[in-house]
């Protein structure tokens, strides 16, 4: 998707403060964290969001990522958060996975 901005980070068209890469997961720190733990863990494949058809699986994926990189950093609780579409309060439309921890200051 050409005028993706989550898909010009994967390749690296914007800059982006990466946590995790593998060939079909990339996350990155949140521009505009709203928790002291503000990660998004994105499939490096256009996909809208949990609302696309067989999401499921990459969703999956997403969580599997998530879980290591708190067990890596020694995050011990967290929140994990898909917005759905705009009334859901998904802002931008490639599927990502919020991976919050800390005092939430904003609902997303
Ligand atoms: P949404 O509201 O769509 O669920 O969340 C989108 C998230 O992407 C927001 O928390 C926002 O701060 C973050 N974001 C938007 N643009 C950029 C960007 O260019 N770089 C990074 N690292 N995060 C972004
Ligand atoms: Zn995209």
């Amino acid at each position: 998707m050409e005028e993706c901005i989550f898909c010009k980070i994967v390749n690296n068209e914007i800059p982006s403060e990466k946590v995790f890469e593998s060939d079909s997961v990339l996350a990155f720190q949140d521009i505009n964290p709203k928790a002291p733990v503000h990660i998004l863990i994105i499939p490096k494949k256009h996909i809208k969001s949990i609302a696309s058809e067989s999401s499921e699986e990459v969703a999956k994926e997403l969580i599997t990522v998530a879980k290591q990189i708190a067990m890596d950093k020694g995050i011990v609780g967290y929140k994990l958060l898909f917005n759905v579409g705009k009334e859901g309060g998904q802002m931008v439309d490639h599927l990502h996975l919020h991976l919050l921890s800390g005092k939430v200051v904003e609902l997303l």
